[in-house]
């Protein structure tokens, strides 16, 4: 790969080109955007191009000698920095390591190249030994820090780093990624591409967790609720998902934030039916049985039933009992469809 095989970055990739083309390259970058839009990919291909020896224009030839050993993560003056196995963060010893490491002049080329992973997940002490390291770098340095959520980043850490943002994909570029480089099925690529929000990671996500299926399934219930059904309907869901059987909170939040995302994507869905065609509809097989629906339903009950579910998605974050998050927000929803008051004060 080089840069000419990534996908929907070219203000990026031109960004870089021109920083090159003109010895301008920064210290210190931040990558910033959603998982799964190729920051890691690209910070990879632009080591290459930094380090490559027989560039093609300003991109990497992708077949010498350092090209090859950047691609199988083999290259000394190259380093890639990520939370150790069953940590969700980087630790202060990792950073300390990282100023071992460029301390030592470059062993093959004029830079060394440092990647780190999940720069936005590391406790007050790691940030500040990592601001030392970006306080004073040696000349032959070039960091990149690659975030989530550059809210999580200290400000004195921001302030040192050029901040370079990733747009999420555009549908179609998922799709024909999940087709070409996963073997996807194209239905399946054009479903995944729709649910995952311009992340090719997420789409692979849900690929194994027969999200589509699932989806599918609420649908078809979901239709048929009553008002009293909310209790039942809950504990439905756990079996259904499997929830019970999951024992880290973490796993339990990931399978709970998709399964809420079903239900905005339903009710999403029924807005559209009212919006009329504006935009395109995701649960295209029940069509007829969402337009019928979504006739029964006013456009300000659908909004405030969307509200009820993107408030569930940030409380789930803080709240430990998945089981009663889930039961309240489906009483709320029932409530607001078959016109009852909802209490404000049900989280
Ligand atoms: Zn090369």
């Amino acid at each position: 790969m080089s840069f000419k095989s990534i996908s929907c970055q070219d203000r990026v990739i031109k960004l870089f080109q021109n920083a090159l083309i003109n010895d301008r390259l920064a210290h210190a970058y931040i990558f910033a955007g959603q998982e799964g839009v190729g920051k890691t990919l690209f910070s990879k291909e632009l080591a290459k191009v930094i380090f490559c020896q027989h560039p093609a224009g300003v991109d990497a030839c992708d077949a010498c000698n350092h090209c090859q050993r950047i691609a199988s993560d083999n290259f000394s003056d190259l380093f890639l920095i990520l939370p150790e196995k069953n940590s969700r963060v980087i630790k202060i010893e990792q950073l300390k390591y990282l100023q071992d490491i460029l301390n030592v002049k470059p062993l093959e080329s004029k830079h060394k190249v440092v990647i780190i992973q999940s720069a936005d997940k590391m406790n007050e002490e790691a940030s500040n030994c990592l601001l030392k390291t970006l306080e004073e770098p040696p000349s032959y340095a070039i960091m990149i820090l690659i975030v989530t959520s550059l809210e999580s980043v200290k400000e004195t850490v921001r302030s040192r780093c050029q901040i370079i943002r990733f747009s999420p994909l555009s549908m179609t570029t998922v799709r024909d990624i999940l087709v070409s480089r996963f073997q996807l099925d194209r239905k399946q690529a054009e479903r995944l591409a729709y649910i995952s929000n311009g992340s090719i990671e997420r789409a692979l996500l849900l690929s194994g967790t027969q999200a589509i299926e699932k989806k599918n399934w609420l649908v078809d219930r979901i239709l048929k609720l009553e008002l009293d059904n909310n209790l039942s309907f809950s504990k439905e869901l756990f079996n259904e998902w499997h929830l019970q059987d999951l024992e880290i909170l973490e796993e339990k939040r990931t399978y709970v934030r998709e399964l809420i995302l079903s239900f905005l994507l339903y009710y999403r869905d029924l807005l559209v039916c009212k919006m009329q065609g504006e935009f395109s509809m995701y649960h295209t097989d029940w069509r007829d049985a969402l337009i019928s629906k979504s006739e029964s339903l006013s456009e300000d009950v659908l909004f405030s039933i969307i509200n009820v579910i993107k408030r569930s998605l940030i409380y789930l974050d803080y709240n430990a009992n998945i089981a009663l998050l889930l039961e309240n927000m489906i009483t709320q929803i029932l409530r607001l469809q078959f016109g009852k008051r909802v209490p404000q004060s049900i989280f």
